[in-house]
């Protein structure tokens, strides 16, 4: 098996479309309900998860997110000035969490990366009710898993593509071992992380002849409690990474492999609208999941909202514009106007992208994953 994705990504990448300059949309007017419980969308989904990229920079250059061809030391990411502050980052969240979120997740771009990330954990675990976690790419983990957990994060995803050492370095481009994500992991559990979620991103052809051995290592023993694979298929998100329907693995497919060898069953999900869907082990050890936004689309239960390095919020990750709350943020408006600001936008949002995917709108131009948040 190839292991090496580099030919195709430089044939196949588009040049970067620069969205951020692309001006925001218009904010529309909230309009107030009777039932004060429930803020809907369009289609009658609520808001419940509210996912915030802390930076849209990453130490690694995964060739289906950041590919280096793009992502290069010419690369313009934004300015000092154009990122949320921690304490504008807790304001949106405290506010979105008036409007019915109830589980924040950090991301970027590398989490990890923000200076001060733990400040900025400790500022958000105190706002009440809500479920707070981060996901990451593990290499700084090791060193800040405890840390984390002390200033109140409740839960961590760590992604790792592979645990064969020479794919996994070749599919995050910057020749990162796969033995430090393992440690970062060990490291995250003995601080006290239970059930990390471990995201792998499945291509054919560059790592899917890896999907049992990564379900065999990560399931647990009979009586213990393991960490959860979750394999995604490979998106179209964003604008450079070359998406080709021909290099997604199914689901189904990834769940018939395990099952020849581990037999499974479907588990019921969590809570609505669980992004993956579980798969329970018949021998009674352990679970994975599978995330299949491009076979089975899960727009129908879609709550999340997503919160941009530079403060416009997303209601879909396949968005091609936001709408701009920093300068709401920055202009000394009350939070009663950046609620109605965000239930307003929320109210008219009919995003579908995932049930309406063909060839062509894979090819639209839309946001990079870094910067919007995965
Ligand atoms: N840097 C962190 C990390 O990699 O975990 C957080 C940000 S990353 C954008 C969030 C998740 O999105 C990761 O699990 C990553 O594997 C996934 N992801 C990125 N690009 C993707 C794509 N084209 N298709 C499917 N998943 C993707
Ligand atoms: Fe960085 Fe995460 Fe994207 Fe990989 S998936 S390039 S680690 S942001
Ligand atoms: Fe939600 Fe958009 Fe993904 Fe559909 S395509 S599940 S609306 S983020």
């Amino acid at each position: 098996m190839p292991v090496n994705t580099r030919p195709s990504i430089i044939q196949s990448v588009i040049p970067i479309a620069d969205l951020r300059q692309a001006g925001s949309l218009p904010i529309p007017a909230h309009v107030p309900s009777t039932d004060a419980t429930a803020l809907r969308d369009q289609r009658g989904r609520q808001l419940r998860d509210l996912r915030i990229s802390v930076t849209d920079r990453c130490n690694f250059r995964c060739t289906y997110c950041m590919p280096k061809e793009v992502f290069d030391n010419n690369y313009q990411y934004l300015p000092h000035a154009e990122v949320l502050s921690f304490e504008e980052i807790t304001r949106v969240a405290r506010i979105a969490v008036g409007q019915g979120v109830r589980k924040i997740r950090l991301t970027g771009g590398e989490p990890l990366m923000r200076r001060g990330i733990e400040d900025l954990v400790a500022m958000l675990a105190v706002i009440p009710g809500i479920d707070l976690t981060l996901t990451t790419n593990g290499s700084a983990l090791k060193a800040k898993a405890a840390t984390l957990k002390a200033a109140g994060l409740n839960r961590l995803t760590v992604s790792l593509d592979s645990l064969d050492d020479k794919t996994f370095r070749a599919m995050n481009d910057v020749d990162f071992p796969v033995a430090k994500v393992l440690e970062a992991i060990d490291a995250a559990n003995a601080a006290g992380f239970e059930q990390i979620k471990i995201n792998m991103v499945v291509k054919r052809g560059v790592n899917d002849h890896h999907i049992v051995d990564m379900a065999r290592f990560f399931k647990p023993q009979a009586g213990q409690i393991g960490n959860i694979v979750r394999f995604i298929e490979f998106m179209d998100v964003g604008s450079t990474n070359g998406w080709n329907m021909d290099d997604v693995i199914p689901s189904r497919e990834v769940v018939n492999r395990i099952h020849a060898v581990m037999p499974c069953q479907p588990a019921n999900p969590n809570h609505i609208g669980e992004v993956a869907k579980r798969w329970r082990y018949l021998d009674g050890a352990g679970e994975f999941g599978v995330i299949s936004s491009v076979t089975e689309a899960f727009c129908g239960t879609c709550t999340r909202a997503r919160l941009s390095t530079d403060g416009s919020l997303y209601t879909c990750l396949f968005a091609q514009r936001g709408y701009d709350l920093k300068s709401l943020l920055r202009s000394g408006e009350e939070d009663a106007v950046i609620a109605n600001a965000i239930a307003g936008i929320w109210q008219s949002r009919q995003d579908n992208y995932s049930e309406v995917r063909t060839a062509e709108t894979a090819r639209e131009r839309k946001v990079e994953m870094s910067f919007i948040g995965g």
